[in-house]
C-alpha cells in the first residue's frame, strides 16, 4: 500500500535525503520535511501525516517533547522514533508517548522500511477497530437517550392529559422500571398524621396486595423521605432498614434497591424506588439521574391532583351553600361569561335543563332577554348594575350583577313578585284615593279665595286663609307627584317625540329666574348654540330639569350661584344642574332618588317638600334609557347630572 503522507522531523539534512529519496519515494510514500521539533510539531498538526519518523536529538525541541505535545494535543498520529544511541529509559518514555517503533541508528534501509509498514499497516486496523467500537458506544448511548426523551414525552403527555393520579403514576414507575433495566419498581407516599409511607402505585403481579400495608418510617423508602436523598442500597438482605413484609406478601426476592425522594419545593412527599438491576448488573449514576427526573413529574403529579381536590371541595362547598340559599346566584367568568357557579334557585327561576351548563356562556343556556341585556350594559363602567327580570311565569326578580376584578361577575337574583304585587295595589289605590281628593280640594282652594270678596277680613282671617291656601297647595302638589308618578310608570301620556332638549332647557331656566332672582341668587344657562335632538316627551323632560332647579333653589341659601350646562359628549346629550348649596350628606346619597326620601338635618327642616321630585326625575330619565346621578359635598353644593341618547 502507497500514498500515504510521512513526516520526517530531523535537524540533519542528510538524513532527511536518505529517508525521503532513498526509502519513501521510492515506496510511493509521499514525504513531508520538517528540520527541527517546533517546525515539525506545526506541520504534523496542520497536515496530519499518517505517520511521523523523527529524531531523538534536536535543537530547541526534542523528538520526545514533539511527542509529548502532540499527545497533550491529542494529535494520535503513529510514530517512529529514531536516535543514535539506545537507551531503555528513553525507550519506556517513547512508547508512554505512543510512539509505535524505535529505531537506532545507523539503521538498515530494510528495518526502516519494516518499521513504517508496520506501523502502517497497523494503524488502519486499530483504528477501524476503534472507531468501530465508539460508533456503537455513539449509538448505544443515542438510543437510550433518544429513548429516555421519548419515555420522557410520554410521562409529560400524560400529565397534561386528563388520566387519573393512580393511572398517571403507575405510567410513571413503568417508565422508570424499564429506563433502569430493573425487575421492579414502585412509588411511596408519605402519610404525615400517620408518619408511615403507603404504595402509591407498584409493578407485579402482586402490586395491588402492597396497597393495603404501611411502611414504617424507619425503613429504605423512609430514610430517603426523612433525609430527602438518593439511597442506593446493593444488598439490601445486610441492610437492617430493609422492611422484609414487602417481600413476603409478593413473593418476590428484592436484591438490591436504588430510591430517591419525591420533592415538591423543598418538602418530600414520598419516594420511587427501583429494584434488582436485570442481569445481575449494578446500578449507574444514569439509573439516578434518570429516577431523579421520573421523581419529579410524579411530584408534580401528585401536588397537581392535590390542588385540584383541594379546588374541587372548595368549589362543592361553594356550590352547596349557594344551593341552599333561596336567592338565585350565577357566577360566571370570561368574556363570554361562561358558567363557573349556578344554583338550584336559578335553574329553575331561568328554566335552565339540568344537563351539565358549567362552562358553558350564559347566552347559550337562557334565553331571557332582560337578563341578556343587563349582562349587556354590566359590560360598561359601573361594578354593580340592577334591573328587574320578569319571567315567563309572570313572577318577577330583582338582579344585582356585580363585577368582581379578576374573577368575573356574580348575579344574585330576588324573588321581588309579592312587593310587586303590593306595589301595584298601593299604586291603584293611592290613584284612585289622590283622585278622589283632587276634587274636593279644588273645591276648598275656589271656596277659599272666594272668601276675601264674601266681605273685609280682618288680619287673623288673613292669616288663617293664607294658611290654608299654602296647605292646599302642599297637598295639591303632593297629589299632582302621586298622580304624575302613575302616568310616568305606566307610561300613560309618554309618547315619544323628537325634541331638542336646549329649548326645553332654557325654557324652564328663563320659567325659574324670578324665583331665583328672588332669592339672590345667581343663576346661568350655558348651553352651546346648537345640539342634536334626543327622542323623548317634552312634557316629562321639562319637568325633570323643573325639578332638579327648583331643588337647587330651594336648597341653596340666598347669594349662592345655580348653574344650569346642556352639552354633548360621544352620542348622549348631558343636562347638568350644579349649586353652591347645602349639600347632601353621604350617608342620604344612596337614598334621595327613592320615593318619599327626604334628608332630616338642622339646614333642611323648614324646607316644605314630598320626597317625590327626584323619584319623579329617575323615573322620567329611566323611561327615555338615560341615567342620573348626583355628586354632592354637604356644605358645598351639589352637581345632578343625566345623560340621554341622542337621536
Ligand atoms: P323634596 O320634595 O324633599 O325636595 P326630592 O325628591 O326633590 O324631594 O329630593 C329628595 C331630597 O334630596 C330632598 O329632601 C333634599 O334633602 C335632597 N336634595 C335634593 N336636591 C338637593 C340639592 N340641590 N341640594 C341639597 N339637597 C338636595
Amino acid at each position: 500500500m502507497s500514498g500515504e503522507r510521512v513526516l520526517v522531523i530531523d535537524d540533519k539534512p542528510e538524513n532527511i535525503e536518505l529517508l525521503t529519496e532513498y526509502m519513501l519515494r521510492p515506496k510511493g510514500y509521499i514525504p513531508l520535511v520538517a528540520t527541527n521539533g517546533e517546525e515539525g510539531l506545526h506541520v504534523a498538526l496542520t497536515h496530519r501525516p499518517d505517520l511521523i519518523i523523527l529524531d531523538l536529538k534536536m535543537p530547541k525541541m526534542s523528538g520526545l517533547q514533539v511527542l509529548q505535545a502532540l499527545k497533550e494535543r491529542k494529535a494520535n498520529i503513529p510514530s517512529i522514533l529514531m536516535t543514535g544511541y539506545g537507551s531503555e529509559h528513553i525507550a519506556v518514555q517513547a512508547f508512554r508517548l505512543g510512539v509505535r517503533d524505535y529505531i537506532t541508528r545507523p539503521f538498515e534501509v530494510d528495518e526502516m522500511l519494516d518499521a513504517i509498514s508496520r506501523a502502517l499497516d497497523e494503524e488502519p486496523l486499530l483504528k477501524k477497530q476503534k472507531a468501530q467500537r465508539a460508533n456503537l458506544e455513539q449509538r448505544e448511548t443515542l438510543k437510550k437517550q433518544v429513548d429516555l426523551l421519548q419515555r420522557m414525552l410520554q410521562v409529560s403527555h400524560a400529565l397534561n392529559s386528563s388520566l387519573g393520579l393512580e393511572s398517571l403514576l403507575q405510567t410513571i414507575i413503568e417508565i422508570a422500571r424499564e429506563l433502569t433495566e430493573t425487575e421492579a419498581s414502585s412509588l411511596l407516599l408519605l402519610d404525615k398524621e400517620t408518619n408511615q409511607l403507603h404504595f402509591a402505585a407498584a409493578t407485579g403481579v402482586k402490586s395491588q396486595k402492597l396497597k393495603s400495608i404501611s411502611v414504617p418510617i424507619d425503613s429504605i423508602a423512609g430514610w430517603i423521605v426523612r433525609k430527602g436523598r438518593p439511597l442506593l442500597v446493593p444488598e439490601v438482605r445486610r441492610d437492617p432498614r430493609f422492611f422484609r413484609q414487602v417481600d413476603a406478601i409478593t413473593g418476590y426476592a428484592t436484591r438490591s434497591i436504588l430510591g430517591v425522594p419525591l420533592k415538591i419545593k423543598e418538602r418530600i412527599i414520598g419516594a420511587i424506588e427501583v429494584l434488582n438491576k436485570a442481569g445481575e448488573k449494578i446500578f449507574t449514576l444514569d439509573d439516578a439521574r434518570i429516577l431523579t427526573i421520573l421523581a419529579a413529574q410524579a411530584a408534580i403529579a401528585v401536588e397537581n391532583a392535590r390542588l385540584f381536590t383541594e379546588v374541587k371541595n372548595e368549589k362543592d362547598k361553594l356550590q352547596t351553600l349557594i344551593n341552599s340559599t333561596a336567592d338565585s346566584i350565577i357566577l360566571t367568568i370570561g368574556e363570554d361569561d361562561r358558567i363557573l357557579l349556578i344554583n338550584e334557585a336559578a335553574r329553575k327561576a331561568l328554566s335552565i335543563e339540568a344537563t351539565p351548563v358549567v362552562d358553558k356562556p350564559l347566552a347559550e343556556v337562557m334565553s331571557n332577554e332582560w337578563l341578556i341585556d343587563l349582562f349587556a350594559r354590566s359590560h360598561a363602567d359601573s361594578k354593580t348594575e340592577r334591573a328587574e327580570i320578569p319571567l315567563a311565569d309572570g313572577r318577577t326578580l330583582n338582579a344585582n350583577l356585580t363585577l368582581i376584578p379578576t374573577v368575573g361577575r356574580v348575579l344574585v337574583m330576588q324573588d321581588i313578585t309579592p312587593l310587586k304585587k303590593l306595589d301595584e295595589m298601593k299604586s291603584d289605590f293611592v290613584t284612585t284615593f289622590v283622585h278622589d281628593l283632587r276634587s274636593p280640594l279644588t273645591s276648598i282652594r275656589g271656596f277659599v279665595d272666594l272668601l276675601p270678596m264674601v266681605g273685609k277680613l280682618n288680619d287673623r282671617q288673613c292669616d288663617s286663609i293664607a294658611r290654608i291656601q299654602r296647605n292646599v297647595a302642599n297637598i295639591t302638589a303632593l297629589i299632582d307627584d302621586l298622580l304624575d308618578i302613575g302616568l310616568i310608570e305606566a307610561s300613560i301620556g309618554l309618547e315619544m317625540d323628537i325634541c331638542h332638549l336646549d329649548l326645553i332647557v332654557t325654557e324652564v331656566v328663563d320659567h325659574s329666574r324670578r324665583r331665583a332672582e328672588a332669592k339672590e341668587q345667581h343663576l346661568q344657562l350655558i348651553s352651546p348654540a346648537s345640539l342634536p335632538p334626543v327622542l323623548g316627551n317634552p312634557l316629562r323632560l321639562s319637568q325633570a330639569v323643573r325639578n332638579l332647579l327648583d331643588n337647587a333653589i330651594k336648597y341653596t341659601p340666598p347669594g349662592g350661584r345655580i348653574t344650569v350646562q346642556i352639552g354633548e359628549e360621544g352620542d348622549q346629550i348631558i343636562v347638568q344642574v350644579k349649586d353652591t348649596g347645602i349639600g347632601i350628606p353621604v350617608a342620604d346619597k344612596p337614598y334621595i332618588f327613592d320615593k318619599f326620601y327626604r334628608v332630616r338635618s338642622e339646614e333642611t327642616k323648614d324646607i316644605e317638600g314630598t320626597g317625590l321630585g327626584l323619584y319623579i326625575v329617575k323615573s322620567i330619565v329611566d323611561k327615555h334609557n338615560g341615567r342620573v346621578w348626583v355628586e354632592s359635598k354637604a356644605g358645598e353644593g351639589s352637581t345632578f347630572t343625566f345623560i340621554l341618547p341622542k337621536y
